[in-house]
């Protein structure tokens, strides 16, 4: 009963505006805090200063280690990098903290963003508890979790999250809104060429950086916990600014233009899997392993825009042909493959169209586009998308490609006659 009434006095001194009758456990409803940067230069081997001073938001009534580096996360998340986790330090020389009688000078925090490997893990008023769930923590709140152990299958194994002391305690109050998204995913049907209709419903935590710019659009690392979407780490990709204007001036919507990306990314799919299946029936077992593409879906944000949804894929990005028919990458097998793949969807479409910007990690090919024979349909509307570089890409393509093995053991034929 006494605590309570403590806790109902200090509740009443804090309304008033008299919290400084607290001592030990100072409540202010911000910290000073100075960036810093994550490594120490110059002469002096001192941190740098990022940024002026700020005000940080501070809602616990206890200022702790773990208190100050959670309000900083949450203040600074928008402007750092994905996994950075927050380091407080006694003055702008270091060292890291662990314990607030380290800090000198409590008018102003020093803190600085670094990888979560080889942090100081241990806190006053914490228990010591593993790595990973430290690494969780963070990732629940701001950012993501590592891709090595997300990546892969659909059903991962979870495991039970270990909460700290402090986690515990924190359940006793009510936990800040989340920063999750909810965005209404819509599938293509490539059986019976059309539209599910009705969305489903997820829920993604999304990087606030992106991982990765494109010419026409950035990619950010994305988690769930909505079933079906869990255990994955997905890429959510959005349009550029200056790609969606340039798409309106083509008199298209961001939304078709989006809708058309999926569907390329269908056809691109779909030409893999044939291309799969030949080699299996016809048992052309010298090819060895083809190429293939993981699924994409189209999602529509709460803010009504247009994103792409699809598995993250791990490792050495390469492009192989890009989509003006250039063949990108030094003479290995994976990039004789990829000559053999764009010249395949050329002959299994007639010559109507070629699949080019193969690109992608080893097998995993992802962010196809195009080349039309003809640029534009019967009604004067762009086939595929803004990436199309039509005839010219193809023409420029068979320019440099000579065809190879591959091309021989799926005996392609068709070439571009050479009449204009
Ligand atoms: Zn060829």
């Amino acid at each position: 009963m006494a605590e309570w009434r403590k806790f109902a006095e200090k509740q009443k001194a804090k309304r008033r505006g008299k919290n400084q009758v607290v001592e030990e456990s100072k409540v202010a409803e911000e910290i000073v805090v100075q960036r810093m940067s994550a490594d120490v230069s110059g002469k002096q081997q001192k941190y740098s200063r990022i940024g002026a001073q700020e005000y940080v938001p501070f809602e616990q009534d206890e200022l702790s280690i773990r208190n100050i580096k959670d309000a900083c996360q949450k203040h600074f998340g928008p402007q750092i990098e994905k996994d950075l986790v927050c380091d407080v330090l006694a003055g702008e020389r270091g060292p890291s903290c662990n314990k607030m009688a380290q800090i000198p000078n409590k008018k102003v925090f020093y803190v600085r963003f670094v990888k979560p490997e080889g942090e100081l893990e241990e806190e006053e008023n914490c228990s010591r508890e593993p790595k990973r769930a430290r690494y969780d923590k963070a990732s629940t709140t701001r950012s993501l979790p590592s891709p090595k152990k997300q990546h892969g299958s659909l059903v991962s194994k979870v495991y039970p999250k270990s909460l700290s002391v402090v986690e515990m305690l924190r359940l006793g109050n009510v936990i800040a809104k989340s920063t999750t998204t909810v965005i209404d995913i819509f599938m293509f049907n490539i059986e019976h060429m059309e539209w599910f209709t009705a969305p489903v419903t997820v829920e993604f935590r999304i990087a606030d950086l992106p991982f990765a710019s494109g010419g026409f659009r950035e990619a950010f690392k994305a988690n769930s916990d909505t079933l079906g979407f869990s255990g994955v780490t997905w890429v959510i990709k959005k349009y550029l600014k200056a790609t969606s204007e340039d798409i309106i001036k083509t008199n298209q919507t961001v939304e078709s233009h989006t809708r058309k990306a999926v569907q390329m990314h269908h056809l691109a799919r779909n030409f893999t899997s044939q291309l799969k299946e030949k080699v299996e029936k016809e048992t052309l077992t010298e090819f060895g392993t083809t190429f293939h593409y993981k699924k994409v879906f189209l999602g529509k944000m709460s803010d009504g825009d247009y994103v792409t949804i699809e598995e993250f894929i791990d490792g050495v990005f390469v492009k192989y042909i890009n989509n003006n028919g250039d063949i990108c990458a030094k003479d290995d097998v994976l990039c004789d493959k990829a000559q053999c793949f764009a010249h395949f969807t050329y002959e299994k479409s007639q010559g109507k169209l070629m699949v080019l910007d193969v690109q992608g990690a080893g097998l995993n090919l992802y962010d196809p586009e195009i080349a039309s024979a003809e640029l534009t349909d019967g009604d004067g509307s762009l086939r595929f998308c803004n990436g199309n570089l039509a005839e010219g890409a193809i023409r420029n393509f068979f320019a440099k490609h000579k065809c190879n093995s591959y091309c021989k053991i799926l005996q392609l034929k068709l070439l571009p006659s050479a009449s204009q």
